[in-house]
């Protein structure tokens, strides 16, 4: 095993817009579409419990049941692609990548993310997860398909 085998295992990001690889930038996501993700959320399950409560279903309320609320997606940017875009997180939460350099503190941020009341209506735990295959050790195999 080589020494490097050893040290934790780093995460090289990769911008989803340029697809270079992230010297700075960031993961972020925008509160606007969370809240809006949020309040279809509530919508969904408020119409779920009535469709319950009643035992059928509204046909106006058909449509809206059949299509679950969709997720918030994280993305990883450079900060050159954010320049280009004049982009500057206003209404973003976002993570600086240099705070996020080993599959370790992606667990860490998860943690913290995880006390969110918004982290459900996020792909966090999808994104996190491809970011941990993508960059964990190769010699891992942790037999999870
Ligand atoms: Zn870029
Ligand atoms: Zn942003």
């Amino acid at each position: 095993m080589t020494s490097d085998r050893l040290l934790p295992a780093q995460i090289n990001w990769a911008c989803g817009t340029c697809k270079n690889p992230i010297l700075t930038g960031v993961v972020h996501l925008s509160f606007s579409e969370i809240n809006q993700a949020v309040s279809a959320r509530e919508e969904y399950e408020r119409r779920s419990k009535e469709q319950q409560e009643h035992g059928f279903i509204k046909i106006g309320d058909l449509a809206s049941l059949m299509s679950i609320p969709r997720t918030v997606r994280w993305a990883a940017v450079c900060d050159g692609c954010r320049r280009l875009e004049d982009h500057h997180c206003g209404d973003c939460y976002a993570i600086e990548v240099t705070q996020m350099r080993s599959v370790f503190s992606l667990f860490k941020w998860t943690r913290h993310l995880h006390k969110k009341s918004w982290f459900g209506v996020t792909d966090w735990i999808d994104f996190a997860a491809d970011i941990a295959d993508a960059n964990g050790p190769a010699w891992e195999s942790t037999g999870v398909r």
